[in-house]
This record gives structure tokens, sequence and C-alpha cells, in this order.
């Protein structure tokens, strides 16, 4: 388990997708989870850095859970979700700014996520004041953007909730430069 979570780690954090101390990984066990530490590196997730707590019940560690636990308990609870990968993509969150939702124009975007409703009306939401809205929206869409902040990925893996969310900034990275040329994708 700790070498799934240290491969999507690395791979998120050299894809610049988190940077330093941002995001945070979780997978469901049952009536527990597990997800990374408060305040660790993705990059560079060692044991320690793993906390096992309950989906519903608090336990001697769950202060020392990442402090975005309450959004990952929400989906958890409310969708069929297995792993969640949380990340903060800069085109994605760039974008995030001028759209309502981003519609992938290249082959594998579409595929993958058809859209991806962007949430939150300003920057400044509380991530907490809208997990239940990500956790709905998370039953129909496989990845959900928070305004000015980032991504919120669902899936039965870890390695595939991340395969979503490259997939996203991908996307947006292309939607990004046919913005900066003057070219609408549709
Ligand atoms: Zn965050």
């Amino acid at each position: 388990m700790l070498t799934q979570f240290q491969s999507v780690g690395r791979a998120l954090f050299t894809q610049g997708l988190v940077f330093s101390h941002g995001g945070n990984l979780s997978i469901k066990l049952g009536e527990h989870l597990v997800i990374t530490h408060r305040g660790s590196t993705l990059g560079f997730i060692q044991e320690g850095d793993l906390v096992e707590t309950g989906i519903s019940k608090n336990n001697r560690v769950t202060p020392l859970a990442s402090k975005e636990l309450e959004i990952h308990r929400c989906i958890y609870r409310n969708t069929s979700a297995s792993a969640v990968v949380h990340a903060h993509p800069p085109y994605a969150v760039a974008l995030s700014f001028t759209e309502s939702e981003i519609v992938p124009c290249d082959l594998e975007g579409q595929v993958l996520l058809s859209r991806v409703p962007v949430l939150g009306r300003d920057a400044v939401a509380r991530l907490d004041d809208l997990a239940g809205e990500i956790a709905r929206l998370l039953h129909e869409y496989r990845v959900v953007l928070v305004r000015g902040h980032g991504t919120f990925a669902v899936s039965q893996l870890l390695e595939e909730a991340y395969y979503y969310t490259s997939a996203l900034e991908q996307s947006c990275r292309l939607l990004y430069l046919l913005k900066t040329m003057g070219m609408t994708p549709r």
C-alpha cells in the first residue's frame, strides 16, 4: 500500500500537479481510510506519512490526518469511490477562474473525462463548505475542479484517480495554449 502512495505522490510532484506540501491522497479500507499526513510532501512519502482513521469515527491519530480529511470522508460516505487524489494543477486552476466547466478538446480528455465542473463562487470559498457539493458532483464526474484551488479525482484505484488528474491538466494546458493563440477549440 505504501508503494502505491509513493508512486502516485512522486508522479504528481514530478509533473508539477502538486508543489512542495500541497495536495493529499487517500484510499478506502472498509470503514476506514488511509490518508496522507497533515503537511506531508507528496513527492517524498515515507511510512510515517500515512494515517489510518475512521470514515465516520475519529481515533487517536485523526488530528494527524490531512487538513482536507473531511472532504475525503464526505466523498467516501456519499460515492462508491475507493481512492481520492487532491492536487493543485496550475493550468486547471488558472482556467477555473474564468470557466464554469472544462470541456476537453483533445481525444484523451474527451474519452476519459467528457467534462469537468468548476465549483465555488470565488477563490476564497472555504473547502469544507464545499464538501457536500464536491461529493454530490463526484457521483457523476470523475474529477471536479474547485475554483482557485485544485482538483478532486475519484476512482477505485489511486493510480487511476491520478491518471484522470493528469489528463485534466493536459487538456487544460491545450485549452490555455489555444486561448493564447486566439483560437476557440470548439
Ligand atoms: Zn488543496
